[in-house]
C-alpha cells in the first residue's frame, strides 16, 4: 500500500543529467501535499511539459532501454520521454511521472545508439533511485545519487552487451562545455570531472568484480 500513497506525496523535481534543479525550469507552487509532506524546501516542483514524442534514434533507444530495465531491473520504471525545444542540451527525469525529458537540442546532437542509451539509462536510475519522497534531501545526498544513477546505467549497459564506455563519452562532451550549462553551479550535481572519475573507478571494480 505503501508504494501509491509515498508516489502521491512525492515532491516533483527535476533531476537532470546536466543542469541544476534549481532554476533550471519554471517552478510552480509546491501544492498542499507536498507542503504537507514537508516538501516545501526541496526546490521548485515541476510537472511534465507536453513537449512532443521522441524521434526514430531516441524512440529506439527508449526501447531498447525499457526491454533491458525489464530484463535486469526490480520494479523496473514504465518511462515516457518528451522533447522540449531548449537550445541547450539537457535530459531531465521528471520524478513522480514516467516521464524524461529531452531538449530539442539534446536530441538534435549526433549521438550513437550507444550514447543515446546511455543518457537515457542515467535517467532511468534516477526514476528508479527516487521512486519515494525526496523532501528535505540535501544537496550532499542528490550528488550520492547522481553517482548511483551513473554506476546502475553502467552497469545496466555491461549486463546487457552495450558499450559502457559510452555515458563516459557523454560525460566528457558534456564536461567540454559544449552547449550545456555549468555544472559548477550545480549545487546537487558533482563536477563531470568527478563523474568520469567514479565511473572509471566504478568500471574497473566491475571488471574485477566479473572475474
Ligand atoms: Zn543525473
Amino acid at each position: 500500500m505503501g508504494g501509491i500513497k509515498l508516489l502521491s506525496l512525492s515532491c516533483v523535481l527535476a533531476a537532470s543529467l546536466f543542469i541544476a534543479v534549481t532554476g533550471a525550469v519554471p517552478g510552480v507552487a509546491p501544492t498542499s501535499a507536498q507542503q504537507a509532506a514537508g516538501c516545501v524546501e526541496s526546490g521548485p516542483a515541476l510537472s511534465p511539459r507536453e513537449g512532443r514524442g521522441p524521434g526514430i534514434a531516441l524512440g529506439a533507444a527508449l526501447a531498447a532501454l525499457q526491454d533491458d530495465l525489464a530484463a535486469h531491473v526490480f520494479a523496473a520504471p514504465r518511462l515516457e520521454v518528451r522533447v522540449v525545444d531548449e537550445p541547450q542540451m539537457q535530459a531531465r527525469a521528471i520524478l513522480g511521472t514516467p516521464v524524461i525529458e529531452v531538449t530539442s537540442a539534446l536530441e538534435a546532437h549526433p549521438w550513437t545508439a550507444d550514447e543515446l542509451y546511455a543518457i537515457l539509462a542515467h535517467e532511468a536510475f534516477h526514476q528508479v533511485l527516487h521512486a519515494g519522497p525526496r523532501c528535505g534531501i540535501t544537496p550532499a545526498r542528490m550528488q550520492a545519487q547522481e553517482l548511483e544513477a551513473d554506476h546502475q546505467a553502467l552497469d545496466l549497459m555491461a549486463k546487457s552487451g552495450r558499450d559502457p564506455r559510452s555515458l563516459g563519452r557523454v560525460l566528457a562532451l558534456f564536461a567540454k562545455g559544449d552547449g550545456s550549462s555549468n555544472a559548477s553551479d550545480a549545487p546537487t550535481h558533482p563536477e563531470f570531472s568527478v563523474r568520469i572519475d567514479a565511473l572509471a573507478k566504478h568500471a574497473i571494480q566491475a571488471d574485477r568484480s566479473s572475474h
